[in-house]
């Protein structure tokens, strides 16, 4: 089972629609996401999304009132998602500890087949977190986070 978000393969995944929605008095930016996610995915794009909405969705008429469904479909599709099994070796987060996500995360993703092969093969994890750093252009710091949350948490 692979998640759609992070492509990872997870053990469980769920089906979750999430809105956005940003008024400014006549005008809306509506935006939504679809798909099969982890765990993982499925709390960071709540989070994301919903705090958008809550702090920026109510400024309009036709807002305020989509505004209302949107937040409620969000927070009723989230409340089951607790219950889904994490990613292995993701830790179970709490909303104040995000799993590592956002544009470096997904620059060191692209490695990940490489990360895990050169670690099998016996590389020195501190040599895999440079090399992979420098091509994924972001810090070794950020390679050994990802490392310890998604691979080995050593
Ligand atoms: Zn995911």
């Amino acid at each position: 089972m692979r998640c759609q978000a992070c492509k990872l393969e997870v053990p469980e995944t769920r089906n979750v629609t999430f809105y956005q929605n940003i008024g400014v008095l006549i005008i809306r930016f509506p935006s939504s996401v679809e798909g099969h996610f982890c765990k993982a995915c499925i709390h960071y794009l709540f989070w994301k999304m919903t705090l958008v909405s809550l702090v920026a969705g109510w400024w309009g008429l036709i807002s305020l009132v989509t505004n209302c469904y949107f937040v409620i479909n969000n927070v009723v599709q989230y409340i089951p998602c607790c219950f889904m099994r994490a990613p292995s070796g993701v830790p179970d987060t709490s909303p104040n500890q995000p799993t590592p996500h956002g544009p470096a995360f997904e620059r060191i993703q692209r490695h990940h087949q490489d990360i895990i092969v050169s670690l099998e093969a016996g590389e020195p994890r501190s040599h895999v977190c440079e090399r992979v750093g420098d091509r994924a252009m972001v810090p070794s710091s950020e390679v050994e986070r990802y490392l310890r949350a998604y691979i080995d948490p050593q």
